[in-house]
């Protein structure tokens, strides 16, 4: 049976001690296509709390090389251009030097070369610094990428590893945006590759993180077992 879920605004963990203390950090990480943007855009909504999508940073600086005409293996001038570029992720908008480019980062080239720039451990400690601040500036929020549990916040009071099968999340990816099933299984596979076999921060579940197979889970049932968890903290 399905778990009920709270509607978006219920006041479900108003005056909980969950809110009280330390920042209320819910850190999700997870491979490509695995659900994780879907999951905690409707969490952070339902906690009231805001949601950031830091794979959108990292896009947002590819996207900024790209335009410049910079090489992404050039990492000094990569480095550089993350330090130098003001990056806004917010409401599913991304804004780079004060220009909406929340298409152009999920163009094609961007997918592409975006874990190159990842790779880049110095591209790593400038966003991974903005990703700190944003979530002290607001006491707590819902993070989700490839190291938030394990880097950005060790510390967080939630730990999520969302994943699913390689070719679930491939239909899911095409369902969103179109393509060949088997190409873009072939692209996820070539980019998981790339974001945990890296040297800085690679992607891995924490030691403590809990995984969720999201593969025959409904968005519904995901949000309603971590809201499940939260409360049984
Ligand atoms: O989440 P999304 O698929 O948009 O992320 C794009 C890329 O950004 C990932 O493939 C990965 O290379 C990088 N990334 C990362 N660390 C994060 C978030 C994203 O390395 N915390």
């Amino acid at each position: 049976m399905t778990e009920p879920v709270p509607a978006a605004g219920d006041p479900l963990f108003a005056g909980d001690p969950l809110f009280a203390g330390d920042p209320l950090i819910i850190a999700l990480d997870g491979p490509a296509g695995a659900g994780k943007s879907t999951v905690a855009a409707r969490l952070a909504e339902i906690l009231g709390l805001e949601y950031l999508d830091t794979g959108a940073m990292y896009r947002a600086v590819t996207f900024a090389a790209l335009q410049a005409g910079i090489d992404v293996d050039d990492a000094a001038a990569v480095t550089q251009l993350a330090r130098d570029c003001e990056i806004v992720v917010a409401d599913g908008r991304v804004t780079v030097d004060g220009v909406d480019a929340s298409d152009a980062v999920r163009s094609a080239e961007v997918t592409s070369a975006v874990s190159t720039v990842a790779a880049v451990g110095q591209v790593r400690a400038v966003l991974v610094e903005r990703q700190r601040a944003w979530a002290f500036s607001r006491n707590g929020g819902v993070l989700e990428g490839r190291d938030i549990g394990s880097v950005v916040f060790p510390d967080a009071r939630l730990k999520l590893f969302v994943t699913a099968s390689p070719m679930v999340r491939a239909e899911r990816r095409v369902a969103q945006s179109g393509g060949d099933v088997a190409e873009v299984a072939a692209a996820i596979a070539a980019r998981d590759l790339k974001d945990s076999s890296r040297a800085t921060s690679p992607l891995h579940e924490a030691a403590d993180a809990v995984i969720i197979d999201t593969s025959e889970m409904s968005i519904d049932q995901v949000v309603a077992q971590i809201l499940k968890m939260l409360e049984h903290q």
